[in-house]
């Protein structure tokens, strides 16, 4: 998302112009990811490492983290009313010791590195389960895109008792008047009378409790096990995050 030429980045940072920047070029006074650049047209991304002699102009690490989403919390970075997903982030840091406090963990979480966290797929208030959070625009719009059908793996306990014709009812897709779509293939696994797991590709408002509506059948606990092929860590307890290994962020 964020790519552009070293020369512009460098002379909006320094307040100079191309030709100036061209000087340093030549100079090999610019270091990209610590080696001498040359080329006024290299394109850089938010996580190049950028400097200028000994001045650092960029320094952004890349981030990603799964959260196990607690029920009542809100998938937002800031909200009057209820704990957000971010607020999670800082009790965490408290919990792993890495702060002593919560102020300080909260501070830790998101001031510093991780100010710039975005949710990547929101799960609604009293959806449990696994939620991914980064500052990696492009990683997260790939995830997210419809075109690329990642699919997201929810378990639904419901009031009353499954029965066959939901998994032709998913699998056709339902049209949705208000936005006048009809979704994707749904696929629906019946695990016990009440539960189910269901597979989407998509992520449409409430979508699950929508289909699950048509049937007047209320979805009474939903629970995101995966994203991809990013699953929920079990030993995550409800409100824990950790970081994401290298083989997780690889799409
Ligand atoms: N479908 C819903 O209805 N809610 C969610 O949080 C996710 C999918």
């Amino acid at each position: 998302s964020k790519r552009g030429r070293l020369d512009r980045f460098v002379s909006r940072r320094l307040n100079v112009s191309c030709n100036q920047v061209r000087v340093m070029l030549a100079k090999s006074q610019v270091r990209v990811d610590g080696k001498v650049a040359k080329d006024r047209d290299l394109l850089i991304d938010e996580f190049a490492h950028i400097c200028v002699d000994e001045h650092i102009l960029q320094d952004n690490q890349p981030r990603y983290v799964m959260l196990h989403k607690p029920i009542g919390v809100v998938s937002a970075t800031r909200d009057d009313q209820h704990k957000t997903v971010i607020d999670c982030l800082g009790i965490n840091y408290v919990e792993k010791g890495l702060a002593s406090s919560l102020e300080e963990g909260l501070e830790k979480g998101m001031s510093a590195d991780e100010n710039d966290l975005h949710i990547v797929g929101r799960l609604d208030l009293n959806t449990s389960g696994l939620v991914l959070l980064t500052n990696d625009g492009r990683w997260s719009k790939a995830l997210m895109s419809p075109e690329n059908k990642v699919e997201k793996v929810y378990r639904v306990t419901l009031q009353n008792p499954l029965t066959q014709d939901y998994i032709d009812a998913f699998a056709n897709g339902m049209y949705f008047a208000y936005e006048d779509i009809t979704t994707l293939p749904v696929k629906l696994e019946i695990q016990s009378e009440y539960v189910a797991m269901v597979t989407l590709m998509e992520g449409r408002y409430h979508q699950i409790k929508r289909m699950f509506g048509r049937f007047r059948n209320p979805v009474l606990a939903l629970h995101r096990l995966s994203v991809g092929h990013i699953v929920l860590e079990p030993s995550l307890l409800v409100g824990q995050s950790r970081r994401l290994s290298q083989a997780e962020v690889q799409l």
